[in-house]
Formats: C-alpha cells, structure tokens, sequence
C-alpha cells in the first residue's frame, strides 16, 4: 500500500523540530545538552491571560465560534493594528486561525495555481518552500547575503519577479537572521511591487514585537499605504506573548482574499479554539508590560550570545534588530577534522559536530536556505546561553588545535 501521495512527497518534516527532538533524545538519555534549536520563547504565558482564558471557560466559551475568529476577537487585532501600526481594518479585513502557520497555508490555497511562483528570500523561515510546495506552486528563492544584512534589494526583487510571480514573502523582523527593514528599505521594495500589478506581498510579522530599536518596527503596509489591496500582514500571538501552544495566528489584508481564506478554513480547521481566541483578546487589549520585560530579558541575552560570539574570530553573525535568533557564519569550519575523524564537509555535518562535541544543538543553516551558516535561539536563560557559548568557543578551539582536513 503507498501511504504517500505525490503531493506529500514533495515536503520534509520542519527541520527545526527534527533537532529539537534529536536534543529531547539525548536528554532523555541522560546526556546535558543545551538546546538552542528552538523558536519559541521560554517564558510562561502571562498570567491575566491564563486568568482570562479560565474565565471564558467557566463561562460557556467552549463551543464553535464563526470560523476565522469571532467579532470580539478581530475588534481585538483591529485596535492592536491601530495602536502598534496606525493602520486601520475593518473586522472583514481581519481573519484568524490557528497559528500564523495556518494563516499562511490558508493565503497560498486561497491564491495559487500550479505554475504561480512565491518569491522567499533567504535565509527564510523554514516552512515557507515547504508550504508552498504544498499546494503545487514553485518557490523562487533569492539569496540575500551576509554583507547585505540578509535582506532583500529592490533590484534582487526586480530580477526574481516573472510573469508567474503571485507572492513575494516578507518577513521582517527575520526567522533565522533576525533582520529587520527600515522604512526607506520598505518604501524601494513597494515601489518595485507597484510596478507589477499581479504580485500580492505576505508581510510576515510575527516578530515585531521583539525588537531591541526604540519603537516597533515599521510593518510593510505602513510603509507602503498605497498597496492595501495586495498586502496581506501576517501576525499572530505566539511570539509576543509566549503563547506558541494556544496556536492563534491572524493576519489583515483584502476583504476578498480575507473571504476566501475563511471559506478554505471553514471546511479544514473550522475555527481556531474558543479559549485561545478569549486568550488572544486579553493579550492584545489586556496590560502590556509583559513585552518590555520580555524585551528587556532578550535584549541582555542577546548581549551575552554576541559578546561570546564576538570573542570567536572563527564565526561571525550580525547583530540581530529583532527576534530572538544568531544566524551565524560558519564557513571558516568547513574542511576541519571533528573528533571522531569525519571532516565537517556542510554546515549539517556542523550541527552534528557541535550536538556531538558541546552538546548544544543549533539548526544547520540548509534548512534556512543558505549555507555554510548554523541558527542559535537564544529564547533560553541567561546560564544556559552562558554555558551554551562557553562550550562553543571550546569546541571551535579544540577543532582548531586538531588541524585542517
Ligand atoms: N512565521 C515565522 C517567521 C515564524 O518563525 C513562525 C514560528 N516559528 C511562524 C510564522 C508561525 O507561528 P505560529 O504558527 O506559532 O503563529
């Protein structure tokens, strides 16, 4: 029996999550090891939300509701946009699911046919290509690199864009690289996309509340007003407010697409959980202190991971705007010889090198799309991150002392 159609074929399971299972493993077995594969934050959810999610509970919250959110929730994301963006939605230009994720897979389904090509940038998130390989369409993927803070050009974007092209993604603050556009580096890429009528924006933003500027970064559509009809901003609760396990994502764009995407959901999930939407509203309208203190926390990791990493002459990696990730570059490691005799040959066999050696399990850079790089979430304590990058340094020494292959 073949349990596998063409379609599934085309995908691998999140990378991501295979090394973090990989570190679960290892721990289960005893061994210490540091897991900064992933991309979650550590902290608890705040607990006005949990308190508001029990209420709604205890008072009759527990049924189906409309299928991409209810009334209260989107009039919750509306005054969020409006607070956080100064951009203004109507509750029909709102939609929610479960997960940005699920948002995102509802975007492409409701949009692409066969042919229809998804410009990703790389380094990029790791489901994007997946996703849109998903429902038969082609990603075109652009190398944005090192030197150019790993972000897209408005001339790189005018030569990936082709009569087939339907989306460009833009994710910003970055998954795995933490970049994060200025509002002129927005304005210079809307200006390409005004020019080709046929291609929508997903302006993925789900880090925007994880910033280490003074102010949110500015999303896509605010930067770029006159394209309201072809963005669709993508954001969710997950990241902001430590919430990853109630799945509530949502997103703003096009009363029509918003409609079909809706439609596409109604016979797939039908409505993101009840108690998560009652969650959600208390996130985006409750208190916000939980995001400076938040802020604050990754603000000082974030200074012990590069600090460390400055001391290292053999990586390097940009100082991150936003989100919670070292994209580090690896290339000096290629062509070394590991303890157990192997010569690190990509940037997988460092991932393995470093899991194996210091114990600490990082996400080859393949899986983003661009090598030889590895990721480090640094979404983990202040001791672990301190030991994490003790061991590191140790490990690059020590394969500097054994020789080159
Ligand atoms: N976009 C990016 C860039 C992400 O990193 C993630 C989570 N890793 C998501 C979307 C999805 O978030 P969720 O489904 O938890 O809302």
């Amino acid at each position: 029996m073949n349990y596998e159609s063409r379609r599934a074929q085309l995908i691998k399971p999140s990378p991501a999550i295979s090394v973090s299972i990989q570190a679960k493993e290892l721990t289960r077995q005893g061994i210490d090891v540091i897991d900064l594969s992933v991309g979650e934050p550590d902290f608890d959810t705040p607990m006005n939300i949990i308190q508001a999610a029990t209420e709604a509970m205890k008072a009759g919250q527990t049924h189906y509701t409309a299928p991409d959110g209810t009334p209260e929730l989107k009039q919750a994301i509306a005054d969020a946009f409006r607070r956080d963006q100064r951009l203004d939605f109507a509750n029909n230009e709102i939609t929610a699911g479960n997960g940005a994720k699920q948002i995102i897979f509802n975007a492409l389904m409701a949009t692409l046919e066969p042919g229809d090509e998804v410009i990703i940038p790389a380094p990029y998130w790791v489901s994007y290509t997946d996703m849109v390989l998903l429902v038969g369409s082609t990603p075109k993927v652009v190398e944005c690199p090192y030197d150019m803070n790993f972000k897209l050009t408005a001339s790189a974007l005018e030569a990936a864009i082709t009569p087939r092209t339907r989306w460009l993604f833009l994710n910003s603050p970055s998954n795995p690289t933490g970049a994060t556009y200025s509002k002129e580096e927005l304005i210079a890429l809307g200006d390409v996309v005004k020019r080709h009528e046929n291609v929508m924006v997903l302006a993925d933003e789900i880090y925007d509340q994880i910033q280490y500027g003074d102010a949110s970064p500015l999303s896509f559509l605010a930067a770029n007003p006159g394209l309201k009809d072809r963005v669709l901003i993508v954001n969710g609760v997950s990241k902001a407010y430590a919430m990853t396990g109630w799945r509530l994502g949502y997103a703003a764009g096009p009363a029509p697409l918003i409609k079909v995407m809706g439609k596409i959901q109604s016979q797939s999930t039908s409505n993101p959980s009840s108690v998560s939407q009652a969650a959600a509203i208390e996130a985006l309208s409750g208190p916000q202190d939980f995001l400076d203190e938040a802020r604050a926390e990754y603000a000082a990791r974030r200074e012990i991971v590069f600090t460390a990493l400055e001391a290292i002459p053999q990586l390097r990696a940009p100082r991150p705007d936003g989100a919670f990730y070292a994209y580090v570059d690896c290339s000096a490691l290629i062509g070394r010889i590991a303890p157990d005799g192997n010569v690190l040959e990509n940037d997988s066999d460092v991932a393995r090198f470093l899991l194996n050696t210091a114990r600490i399990a990082v996400v080859p850079g393949a899986a983003f799309g661009m090598s030889p790089y590895f990721r480090m979430s640094f979404a983990t304590s202040r001791k672990a991150l301190e030991t994490a990058c003790d061991r590191l340094g140790r490990a690059v020494q020590d394969l500097f002392a054994v020789g080159a292959g």
